[in-house]
């Protein structure tokens, strides 16, 4: 199937692929899984 799909800038991150920490350092986003995007697909929650 043909990439159609439409991907946007995580929200989580900002499409960086982690979320800086309060405390300091960084982690992978767990919105996007570190791909620092989101696919508009349904969620299967
Ligand atoms: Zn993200």
């Amino acid at each position: 199937m043909a990439q159609t799909a439409t991907t946007t800038d995580c929200v989580y991150c900002g499409g960086h692929g982690y979320v800086q920490l309060l405390l300091g350092g960084s982690e992978t986003c767990c919105g996007c899984q570190g791909t620092g995007s989101e696919t508009e697909d349904d969620d299967e929650h």
